[in-house]
């Protein structure tokens, strides 16, 4: 499982591991920012362009904090409100940066 970073906006570049204890979240692998909790208990979104050809929403996961924890308790995902698709693309200015690094787990 894999989370949409919230700072630089990569779809998929967050992994969330799910264990008994919570989630323990990796940081991200093109910015190598950490979702971390701030001083408070909110939700910060993270959104991604949608997978779905010429549809223009967005597919948002929202990291959810709690106060007593400085990784996120809960992140959810929130489907594109234009089509409900839940699969996230990368943003245009993303793709050619990329390259061929990775794989393409869609392929
Ligand atoms: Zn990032
Ligand atoms: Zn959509």
């Amino acid at each position: 499982m894999a989370s949409i970073c919230p700072h630089c906006s990569h779809p998929e570049a967050v992994a969330v591991l799910e264990n008994a204890d919570g989630i323990y979240v990796f940081p991200c692998l093109f910015c190598h920012h950490v979702p971390r909790n701030g001083v408070d208990e909110h939700t910060q979104p993270a959104a991604a362009p949608c997978a779905v050809p010429r549809c223009g929403g967005s597919v948002v996961d929202h990291y959810v904090y709690g106060s007593d924890h400085v990784a996120p308790v809960a992140i959810t995902r929130y489907p594109c409100t234009w089509c409900g698709s839940a699969r996230t693309r990368e943003p245009d200015h993303a793709r050619s940066a990329r390259g061929r690094a990775l794989a393409d787990p869609r392929l």
